[in-house]
Formats: C-alpha cells, sequence, structure tokens
C-alpha cells in the first residue's frame, strides 16, 4: 500500500543528519511509484512530486524535526492540499428550499448517500425531502423508500400512473411538493448506468435543467482505481457538479480516487461514506485523508507537537551552554518545559511507530517524578538556578519547604546536575562542542 511504501521511503531517512538533492530525488522516485501503485492519475502524480521536491530541497534545516519527519511534514501538507485544503460545507439557497442532487454510475452509493445525507441534515433540524427518480431500475424507488423510513425522512415518488417513466416530470413536481410541505432541503437521487452513456447523461442533464438546483454531488466509488478520472470528467462534461462525495471509503481503496478526482476536475471532496449503514457518513476532512493515505496517523500529531514545544532560539542557546559546559538548571527547567509542552510523555511516546511493545516500559515511567524536579527548580531564586554551587544547607530548606519535597530530592537534583554538567565539560574539551561530535558511549 502506499503507506507502507512511504513508511519504508521515510524509514530510510531516519538516520540522515541532512537531506541531500540526491536524498530529495530518490525519495521522491519512491512516492512516485506509490502513488502510481495507488491508482493516482499520472498528471496528478507528477504535480505532486514536483510541489514535495520544490519544497525539500528549498526548507530550511529544521532545529525541530529530523530529515525523515521533515519529508513526512511536506508530504502531508501537500496531500492536504491536493485534496482541497478546507472542508467546504454545503450551500443552502437563500430561498428554500436548497436542491441537491446526486449523479453518478450505478452503484457508485447515490441511493445510500441520499438517505445518509438526508438523516445528517435531520439531525441539524433542516426537513428534507427525499425524491425518486431513478426510475430505470424497477427496484429503485423502493430502494429509495426503505432509505428513507430508515432515516426517517419522507419520500417524494411517483404513483402508479402518475410519472413512472417521467423523471424529469417527478423531479419538477417534488419542488412543489417541498414548498407546500415546508421542506427547506429536497436530495433528488437518480439513475446511473454501469457504464458512462450519452442516455443517462443527457437524462441528468435534463433533471439539472428542470430543478436548477443548488449543489450538484458527483457519488464517486472510491474503490474504481484508474476509472475515477475518466468517470469524473464525463460526468464534469455531462452534467457538471459543484462538489464530489467518496463512497466505500471503508474498502481497500487506496486513496488514488480522492486524489485524483479532486486535482482532475478542480471541485471539493464535500463528503464521505464508509458503510453501508446510514450513520457510516461524514464531512470530508482533507487532513484526515492525508493521515489515511500516509498510514502515519499520530505520527504527523507528533511532528507537530514537536514543532510547536520546539523554541528554535532557545534551543541553539542551551547547545552552545552544553558546548561550554555552562549549562545551568534554568536552562535544564526550560528544556524540560519545552518536552512538556508536547504532552505527557506516555502519549508522546505511544505515538511513536512500534510503541506497542514498549508498551509495558512505557507505563512504569513516573510522570509525576518530572513535576516533582519542575517543582524544585521553581522553588530555587534566579541566582540560584544560575549557580546552583550557592545552594546551601539553609537554602535547601527553604526550597524544600517552597516546592513541597524532601531535602534529599533537591540534594539528588542538584548532584546529578553537577554531575552531567561535569561531563559535559569533559567531553566539550575532548570533541570541541556538541556541534559535530556527539558522544561517545
Ligand atoms: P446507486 O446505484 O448509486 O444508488 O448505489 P446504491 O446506493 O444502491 O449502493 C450500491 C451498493 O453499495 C449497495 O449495496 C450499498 O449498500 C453499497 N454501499 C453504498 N455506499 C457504501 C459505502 O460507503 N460502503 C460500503 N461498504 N458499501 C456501500
Ligand atoms: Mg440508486
Amino acid at each position: 500500500t502506499l503507506s507502507d511504501r512511504l513508511t519504508s521511503v521515510l524509514t530510510n531517512l531516519r538516520g540522515k543528519g541532512r537531506l541531500s538533492d540526491a536524498d530529495i530525488d530518490a525519495t521522491a522516485r519512491e512516492i512516485r511509484i506509490a502513488l502510481l501503485e495507488a491508482d493516482v492519475a499520472l498528471p496528478v502524480v507528477r504535480n505532486f512530486i514536483k510541489g514535495v521536491k520544490d519544497r525539500a530541497k528549498g526548507a530550511e534545516v529544521s532545529q525541530a524535526l529530523n530529515p525523515a519527519q521533515q519529508v513526512i511534514k511536506i508530504v502531508n501538507e501537500e496531500l492536504v492540499t491536493i485534496l482541497g485544503g478546507e472542508t467546504r460545507r454545503l450551500e443552502y439557497a437563500k430561498n428554500p428550499p436548497t436542491v441537491i442532487m446526486l449523479a453518478g454510475l450505478q452503484g457508485s452509493g447515490k441511493t445510500t448517500l441520499a438517505g445518509k445525507l438526508a438523516k445528517w441534515l435531520a439531525g441539524q433540524g433542516h426537513t428534507p425531502l427525499l425524491v425518486a427518480c431513478d426510475l430505470q431500475r424497477p427496484n429503485a424507488v423502493n430502494q429509495l423508500q426503505v432509505v428513507g423510513e430508515r432515516a426517517g425522512v419522507p419520500v417524494f415518488a411517483p404513483e402508479p400512473g402518475n410519472g413512472v417513466g417521467d423523471p424529469v416530470g417527478v423531479s419538477r413536481r417534488s419542488l412543489d411538493e417541498a414548498r407546500r410541505a415546508q421542506h427547506d432541503v429536497v436530495i433528488v437521487d437518480t439513475a446511473g448506468r454501469l457504464g458512462i452513456d450519452e442516455e443517462m447523461m443527457k437524462q441528468a442533464a435534463d433533471i439539472r435543467d428542470a430543478i436548477t438546483p443548488d449543489e450538484i454531488l458527483f457519488v464517486l466509488d472510491a474503490m474504481i482505481g484508474q476509472d475515477a478520472v475518466n468517470t469524473a470528467e464525463a460526468f464534469r462534461d455531462g452534467v457538471g457538479f459543484s462538489g464530489v462525495v467518496l463512497t466505500k471509503l471503508d474498502g481497500d481503496a487506496r486513496g488514488g480516487a480522492a486524489l485524483s478526482v479532486r486535482e482532475v476536475t478542480g471541485q471539493p471532496i464535500m463528503f464521505a461514506s464508509s458503510g453501508e449503514k446510514l450513520e457510516d457518513f461524514d464531512i470530508f476532512h482533507p487532513d484526515r485523508m492525508a493521515n489515511r493515505i500516509l498510514g502515519m496517523g499520530d505520527l504527523l500529531t507528533l511532528i507537530e507537537q514537536a514543532e510547536q514545544a520546539f523554541d528554535q532560539e532557545q534551543a541553539e542557546q542551551a547547545a552552545q551552554k552544553l558546548g561550554t559546559g555552562q549549562l545551568t538548571l534554568e536552562d535544564f527547567l526550560e528544556q524540560m518545559q519545552a518536552v512538556r509542552r508536547m504532552g505527557p510523555l506516555q502519549n508522546l511516546l505511544g505515538m511513536l511507530p512500534g510503541a506497542g511493545q514498549i508498551k509495558d516500559q512505557l507505563a512504569n515511567f513516573d510522570e509525576k517524578s518530572l513535576d516533582r524536579i519542575q517543582a524544585i527548580i521553581r522553588g530555587m531564586t534566579p541566582a540560584e538556578r544560575a549557580d546552583p554551587k550557592i545552594i546551601n544547607a539553609s537554602r535547601r530548606q527553604r526550597i524544600a519547604r517552597g516546592s513541597g519535597v524532601a531535602i534529599s530530592e533537591i540534594n539528588d537534583l542538584v548532584n546529578r546536575f553537577f554531575e552531567a554538567r561535569k561531563m559535559m565539560q569533559q567531553m566539550a574539551g575532548q570533541f570541541g562542542g556538541f556541534g559535530g561530535g556527539g558522544s561517545r558511549n
């Protein structure tokens, strides 16, 4: 899958200190293959790769992220962009009813979606009316009636002898009915064919002309792979649409359709359908889809948090002090607070891929000991933090009282601090600072 592929590509970058152009090219090549394997359309792949490459090459060296994380971040952001960035909401008509027409191939999930959308709208206080304009298949009207009943939304359908063969007439009359019975949204289900055909397009276009919908939603089965682009283009040219709904995202869709359709048609994906039940429906979130495609879920959250928590200037200062062995307790506290801002350590570690195996160890980690260290340092005066040597017995007593810890804990902290600082001074002497060297143990 795409996510597996990306994960292995990015794992190769993990050990690198900095991205070279050759690294970026090699990575881009892998991502390209991965996207093509996921059925993303070629022109879309080209665009995407170009975007990622340009950004990766121009990227500043980040203090907060390692190269692999940086690439993940860029790939993710480009994915979100290509998926439409912000979620586009339904636009309601100034003068109700708002008319929503569904179009798409047979089996794409229109009728199911009609029910989902109706239920969702009703849940938000709207009073939708479902309209059966698929008069092609013998059972289609009945299917919509069943769906409507489940959703608790009325269905407007032709009666025997009135409009049975006339979907355009039914659609037109449904608007009168909506006004009469004060439905503020009308959802028109239409017929589809297994393949794209002229007659079907014409029928859909005729319905469109009869009811001038506020939204035409193109319903697309996310599992149809490379065909997604052809189908979307045919519907764009034949009927036109203002938004896309992706269905069957619960299947093992590789995400390619989602990536392609938005880019090729320029229309936003608005809703996502992920199961046969009426509840399996949600507004489409580009960021979540990108997550799904990348398959790195929480890792992205982790990267975001790392960036937020990381104050570059502060880190540079600390690095300099580390190099010269001038570390103070003040720096120590700042560093610790930076880590704390990333959230409880257990959560943080839990987000790392593969952290499952070390869960038991994580469970034993004592979050409270960090709290205590922080409390101790907070209880010190600035002078004490800058030069812990001055912390004599009476000062220790004062700090202990102020921060509610035992004097022995303060002794521990101060002793460990001195040891750490001594070690750093030795190392700084040996390697001329931390910049290029790294530790020897
Ligand atoms: P239509 O021909 O476009 O109206 O498509 P239908 O609404 O009749 O759906 C065709 C089939 O796909 C039905 O068996 C639905 O239950 C199923 N279906 C629709 N949406 C989804 C979905 O999001 N996930 C899954 N797994 N099945 C779906
Ligand atoms: Mg149908």
